[in-house]
């Protein structure tokens, strides 16, 4: 089977202990030649200014192609933008476009007044601005809000149109789900790549209370096998075993790049990636690697 390709997905650390965590992460998982690693944009400003330090941090000590992830939620157009324009002075090509979600407390997504009201205007905008490389949100059991599945292809298929290059999915742990959405992508008309995103189960509970947020499905089968976990390392080898199966599978019937939601956690990434036969590669000047 042909090395697929792989991007990282970290979240800004909040604190100097979760500093640590991010870098110890980056550190682990770029021997494995990621093709990028994004980072994750919050509702906030704070947030967002950690989202701009994680970025500049990780492409100056790792030099690792980072990808910025961007939002519509609580700022103007312009606003908007300017990080995009900031992204891009820092040396950032892809941006990650999203609408995002309703900030804390608020029930649904409001608009900015002055604000892109979806990803698919905030991608066209993007194109203007002259980046090449834009990735959006897709998801195989159907965003919550979206009136129907054909109705959210239809809304892939428009951010698409409008000039994003490739799709990254929400975690979903059926893996016919995918195939199934994939080919429902195809059969209107979608052609660009989707990739699946992974998520390494860390805490079983904790990722089904998130899971229940964004109504994608844990299977009874999961559940059933978690229960019968009885230590960590036990948990570790289990998390590691669904995802690696999931992976190979998904490998076999033609994708060929993996998302991984590393949580900041490098451990179970590495893992999987090692149970998929990834090595690490020979690394030029990046963290571990010969300067
Ligand atoms: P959109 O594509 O704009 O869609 C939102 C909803 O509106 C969908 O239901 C869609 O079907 C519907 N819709 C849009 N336009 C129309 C139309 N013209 N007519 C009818 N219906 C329409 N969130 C963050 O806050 N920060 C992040 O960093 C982040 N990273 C993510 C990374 C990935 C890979 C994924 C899958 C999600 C991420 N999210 C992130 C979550 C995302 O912001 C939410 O899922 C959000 O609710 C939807 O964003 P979107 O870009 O899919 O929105």
């Amino acid at each position: 089977m042909m090395r697929p390709t792989l991007s990282f997905e970290f979240f800004p650390p909040m604190s100097p202990a979760a500093n640590l965590r991010l870098w110890t992460s980056v550190e682990r998982l770029a021997p494995l030649g990621p093709k990028f690693v994004s980072v994750t944009y919050g509702a906030g400003g704070t947030t967002r200014a950690r989202t701009r330090a994680a970025i500049a941090t990780i492409r100056e000590r790792a030099r690792l192609d980072v990808a910025g992830h961007l939002t519509c939620v609580g700022a103007s157009r312009a606003e908007t933008l300017d990080v995009a324009r900031d992204f891009a002075k820092q040396g950032v090509r892809r941006i990650v476009a999203l609408r995002g979600d309703a900030p804390k407390g608020a029930e649904k997504f409001e608009p900015h007044p002055e604000g892109f009201v979806s990803a698919a205007e905030l991608v066209s905008a993007l194109r203007d601005e002259g980046f090449d490389e834009i990735s959006v949100a897709a998801y195989p059991e159907k965003h919550p809000e979206a009136q129907s599945p054909d109705a959210d292809i239809e809304n892939l298929k428009r951010k698409l149109d409008a000039g994003a290059t490739d799709a990254i999915t929400q975690f979903c742990f059926d893996t016919e789900t995918f195939f199934r959405f994939r080919d429902a992508a195809a059969k209107a008309g979608i052609t660009a790549p989707i990739v699946p995103g992974i998520l390494p189960v860390e805490n079983f509970a904790k990722m089904k209370n998130f899971a229940g947020r964004c109504a994608a499905t844990v299977p009874a089968w999961m559940e059933a096998a978690f229960g019968n976990v009885q230590t960590e390392e036990e948990s570790h080898l289990l998390s590691v075993s669904i995802a690696a199966e999931q992976c190979s599978e998904m490998m076999a019937n033609g994708v060929e790049h993996l998302h991984f939601y590393t949580l900041n956690n490098p451990d179970l990434t590495f893992d999987i990636c090692t149970a998929l036969g990834i090595e690490p590669v020979a690394m030029q000047g990046v963290v571990g690697g010969t300067a």
